[in-house]
């Protein structure tokens, strides 16, 4: 099976509100000592596979400047790769420019995403983001001119939101005619300077019916829901996080980056300091094959697809019946079975925590090992 590879570049020239994700103020000569270590850390652990997707979130990976780009493409060489590799790089329409686009294309990125999150002023001044909507529309011709797939992120379920801004920002969405969107009900993370202000979420209805407002208008306008939070024009699905839903391996490099690899779990340091000093495990976690198995529930059950039965059969040797009791689960309609393919259906995605955990206490065989 080929593996994926996700690189975090934790840099940001402004702290949005909301924001848990492992990173911090851009500073020219922190990143140029975090690249060499990156090398480092990559040669270090890297085992000469074949890679069919490579991600290189953050952070703001568009707020290194050219030469920043051009060590971490020379880094990025090292890797070998598939014909058809996808390869996606975040963007920021703050510090993203032609220059940049272009030097991304030269090195082979043919994917996009960008977080837009809203366009209306008063949900931005929450989020403590700006948007350049006459910039966006120019960032984002020139990226279709040159090819890429797009990616942008819509965040809903703000206080300051009610259903006619969001019909705004899905407005703007629908516009800008992308391959690809993931939405985001905002969650109030600790340690994040919507937690230190006590802010509180909407009310789980409203929460509720803007997710139906989404999905119904993303489909009207020709979009597959495929997952539970990402919708993409007919064969533009994300391989990356594909990669992640279907359970396979990855490689993690840089700062809180995580990899899953022969059974284990593995994050590096959220501390820039030792991640510099190359100490860059913070925890790993060893999978028992019961583990393995929930994994593939938890992740396959997101899927639009669902699990395979014969695909899971090839991977553990049992039948997925064998292992779980989930008959209760499809008299009460909660899952689908059709073929081949075990789903949650469509209508059901939103209670899709409370499914999953009911599939998993139906377990009937444990095999520890
Ligand atoms: S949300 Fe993105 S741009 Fe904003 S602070 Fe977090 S990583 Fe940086």
């Amino acid at each position: 099976m080929k593996r994926c590879v996700y690189i975090h570049i934790p840099f940001c020239e402004s702290i949005c509100s909301y924001c848990d994700f492992c990173k911090m103020f851009y500073n020219e000569k922190i990143v140029n000592s975090y690249l060499c270590i990156l090398e480092k850390e990559i040669k270090k652990k890297y085992q000469n596979d074949f890679i069919k997707s490579i991600y290189i979130g953050g952070g703001s990976p568009t707020c290194l400047s050219i030469e920043q780009l051009k060590k971490l493409f020379s880094i990025i060489k090292i890797f070998k790769k598939e014909p058809n590799m996808s390869f996606t790089i975040e963007g920021n329409f703050e510090n993203i420019t032609e220059e940049k686009l272009a030097l991304f294309k030269e090195n082979n990125v043919n994917r996009l995403s960008f977080g837009i999150e809203s366009i209306d002023e008063k949900n931005l001044a929450f989020l403590e983001r700006n948007n350049d909507l006459t910039k966006i529309r120019k960032i984002i011709n020139l990226a279709k001119e040159l090819s890429f797939d797009i990616n942008v992120d819509l965040m809903y379920a703000l206080p300051t939101e009610d259903m006619a801004t969001l019909n705004k920002d899905l407005d703007f969405i629908e516009s800008l005619n992308i391959e690809h969107c993931s939405t985001y009900s905002l969650i109030i993370e600790d340690h994040t300077k919507l937690k230190i202000k006590n802010t509180k979420n909407i009310s789980e209805d409203l929460d509720f019916l803007m997710y139906q407002n989404i999905c119904k208008r993303m489909q009207k306008n020709g979009y597959i829901h495929y997952e539970i939070s990402n919708f993409c024009k007919e064969g533009h699905q994300s391989i990356h996080n594909l990669c992640y839903w279907k359970n396979e391996e990855y490689y993690g490099f840089g700062l809180g980056a995580s990899s899953y690899l022969s059974m284990k779990r593995m994050t590096n340091t959220k501390s820039i300091n030792n991640y510099l000093k190359e100490n860059f495990a913070d925890y790993e976690e060893i999978l028992s094959l019961d583990d393995e198995i929930d994994y593939e529930i938890i992740l396959n059950l997101r899927l639009k697809e669902g699990l395979s039965l014969t695909n899971f059969f090839q991977k553990y040797g049992l039948e997925l019946k064998e292992v779980f009791n989930y008959e209760p689960l499809l008299s009460d309609d909660l899952i689908v079975l059709e073929k081949d393919r075990l789903f949650i259906s469509e209508e059901k995605w939103y209670i899709s925590n409370e499914i999953i955990r009911r599939f998993l206490e139906g377990r009937v065989k444990w095999l520890k090992q």
